[in-house]
């Protein structure tokens, strides 16, 4: 393992699921639907958690949205979903949750921004939600922001800075006073009587190499849960490509205990997008295991159809589909490891590797294709069916290696 252990060592509990320490790394999305409309919230939140996202947060940003989050929870449980619901709160969070009580009852977490509380009151404010908190038994992720930095902290900051025989470079102010924002809320937290441990801190900024700075500095001056995540990551490869290296250098220094995945999705996009990717970062790192896997060779001059190239995308997506069921009945599952390959040359061998795996034939091999399970040729297949048959065989090989005694 070239990985680090986990640095932070306080668990905190939200609405059952445990964050920090040695606790499984939690995945976690966002809705982007109007949380004034309940129903598509509460489908949205049920379609996120069926995609596997531990924690789902709803924004909270006015009285018809907190009115809302009771209608929410009680659609989302009433659907059999257990998914705690995290409140996410800017420029009115003190006023929303102690108006409306039910809200703050339903909500699991509220997220507090410590630069968009108020400039005046800010403390004052802050304290309020604190309180609320306080009361319902909630945790609170005090969750800075590049975008959002509280002004004040880094106009007195970068002022301290300029009186210092040698000055500090501006961006590394602006780095100690996002720590500083988010250290100073956490302690005024805990003054006004939050426990250590319902404390979750996230430092989020848009570029790689800054935010790796940014939590380096926090996990060494903390032991509160990380919640890890790029900021901003953008549109798609892009977004997907930046958000990859940032989490995973993150993660393999021990820093971080919950992931989010920024994706800005296109227009009708699977809002379920930011969790497969958020899932694949962690399994691909070998941190965590969620679906079985899917070994495509990339093709080349040796397989000029796209047959293979279908049957792995068919067999990745039957596989996603089937892993609400199979989570449940096939304890284990997600660890299997399934080849589909284009040729002869490595088809054989990554097939043998596998659990189950396919070599198709390349361009100019006899039209057949042997499977192999647990590194053994089972059947040579033929003809049109092979896809179908393929996947009979996977069906059999999941049912008696992940059986239970209930589905025996
Ligand atoms: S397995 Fe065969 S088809 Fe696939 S990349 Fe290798 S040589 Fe090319």
């Amino acid at each position: 393992m070239i990985f680090k252990s986990r640095r932070q060592s306080v668990t905190a509990i939200v609405g059952g699921v445990p964050i920090g320490s040695s606790a499984p790394i939690v995945v976690q999305s966002m809705t982007n639907t109007d949380t004034a409309d309940p129903e598509s919230t509460a489908a949205q939140v049920i379609s996120l958690a069926a995609a596997g996202s531990q924690l789902v947060r709803i924004t909270v940003n006015t009285d018809e949205a907190a009115q809302a989050v009771p209608e929410i929870v009680a659609r989302v449980t009433g659907a059999g979903v257990t998914v705690p619901i995290i409140g996410d709160f800017h420029y009115n969070g003190h006023l929303l949750l102690v108006k409306h009580t039910a809200c703050a009852r339903a909500l699991a977490k509220y997220r507090i921004n410590p630069g968009n509380v108020g400039s005046k009151r800010r403390d004052e404010n802050f304290r309020t939600i604190v309180q609320v908190a306080i009361e319902h038994g909630k945790p609170v992720r005090i969750g800075v922001n590049w975008g959002s930095l509280d002004q004040d902290l880094l106009t007195s900051m970068m002022d301290e800075n300029a009186l210092r025989q040698a000055p500090l470079a501006a961006k590394d102010v602006y780095m100690e006073a996002m720590i500083e924002s988010a250290l100073r809320s956490a302690a005024l937290a805990e003054e006004t009587g939050l426990p250590h441990d319902r404390i979750i801190i996230s430092a989020k900024i848009s570029q790689v190499q800054d935010l790796l700075d940014c939590y380096r500095r926090l996990a060494a001056r903390c032991d509160y849960p990380l919640h890890l995540g790029l900021t901003e990551a953008g549109l798609g490869m892009k977004g997907t490509v930046a958000t990859t290296a940032a989490l995973s250098l993150i993660l393999a220094e021990g820093i971080g205990d919950t992931i989010r995945v920024s994706l800005t999705p296109r227009p009708g996009d699977d809002r379920a997008e930011e969790v497969f990717i958020a899932q694949q970062v962690l399994q691909s790192l070998g941190l965590r295991s969620f679906t079985p896997q899917v070994s495509a060779c990339p093709g080349c001059g040796r397989t000029t159809s796209t047959f293979f190239q279908k049957m792995a995308e068919d067999i990745q997506e039957y596989l996603r589909t089937q892993m609400p069921v199979w989570r449940e009945r096939h304890p284990g599952v997600e660890e299997l490891r399934v080849a589909v390959m284009g040729c002869v040359v490595n088809g054989p061998g990554e097939s043998k590797h596998a659990d189950i795996g396919i070599s198709l034939p390349g361009t100019f091999e006899d039209p057949k294709a042997p499977v192999y399970v647990d590194g053994t040729l089972r059947v040579t297949l033929k003809g049109d069916a092979i896809v179908s048959e393929f996947l009979q065989i996977l069906n059999d090989y999941v049912a008696r290696k992940y059986a239970t005694p209930a589905n025996t």
